[in-house]
């Protein structure tokens, strides 16, 4: 316990929750507590990640172990790999029941890194990655039924709400086992009436009504929302809910 400890100290990763798994100092060691698939080992050695960073040191173990997390680290710390690897891991295999993941990102761009980093990762998986963003397709060229060949979904909260709120709805999420919002704290402003971040997150979340839903929430900055409190004032309430801060 004292050794885990000192070596988050160290890293400065800082954790609040209860049975928090320990952080992995390196690959090899996150490989030798966890069974990762040897696809995923090959597509993080050819990324060149040698070691991971303090964020992933953490985060992986705990959304491996099922938990939910708010996770906080600096821009440019490998948010990305550190939810699309537990993700990877828990979805196991390609299934044709529709869309498994999905990872809200607040602009265009963002959505589309995201998407190059988690296809990179999947290579070799046969999972299959979609990125809806505003300059993609029309609506109507997805339908519910082109969108189960998907596991995973990328995509802005004003895309995935347009197909959501289309008669009948464009797009079904109720397979949807994690649902990570990345740039957290950018997707919890509030906006001018209904084009605000805060009331779209709002609808995603609720069309994500499979019961073993489990969120993650990754941002760079805790807000002063949340800073002011002890628990989270977002949807991360239950027991299981972990908060992790790197540096
Ligand atoms: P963040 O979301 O925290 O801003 P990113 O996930 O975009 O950071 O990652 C920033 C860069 O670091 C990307 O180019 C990514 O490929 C790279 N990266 C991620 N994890 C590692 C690692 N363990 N070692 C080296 N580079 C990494
Ligand atoms: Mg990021």
């Amino acid at each position: 316990f004292l050794q885990a400890n000192a070596f988050r100290n160290a890293h400065k990763i800082y954790v609040n929750g209860s049975d928090v798994p320990d952080a992995v100092a390196s690959f090899a060691d996150l490989y030798e507590h966890y069974n990762l698939p040897s696809y995923l080992r090959r597509n993080v050695a050819s990324a060149g990640y040698l070691k991971p960073t303090p964020i992933q040191m953490q985060a992986i173990p705990l959304m491996l172990h099922g938990r939910e997390v708010l996770a906080c680290a600096p821009t440019g710390s490998g948010k990305t790999a550190a939810f699309i690897i537990p993700i990877l891991v828990h979805l196991k295999e390609p299934a044709k029941v529709g869309f498994r993941a999905v990872i809200v990102s607040p602009t265009r761009e963002l959505a589309q890194q995201t998407y190059r980093e988690c296809s990179r990762l999947c290579v070799g998986s046969g999972f299959k990655v979609h990125v809806l963003t505003k300059a993609k397709a029309s609506a109507n060229s997805f339908g519910p039924s082109s969108s189960q060949r998907f596991d995973i979904l990328v995509t802005t909260p004003s895309r995935l709400v347009h197909m959501l709120s289309q008669e009948p709805p464009a797009i079904q999420l109720n397979s949807v086992e994690w649902l990570v919002l990345d740039e957290a704290d950018k997707l919890f402003e509030d906006g001018p009436s209904d084009s605000g971040f805060r009331n779209q997150v709002a609808q995603i979340y609720s069309a994500c009504d499979n019961p073993k839903v489990k969120h993650a929430l990754f941002s760079a900055t805790l807000g002063q929302g949340w800073r002011s409190s002890a628990t989270p004032t977002s949807p991360l309430q239950s027991g299981s809910s972990s908060a992790s801060r790197t540096q």
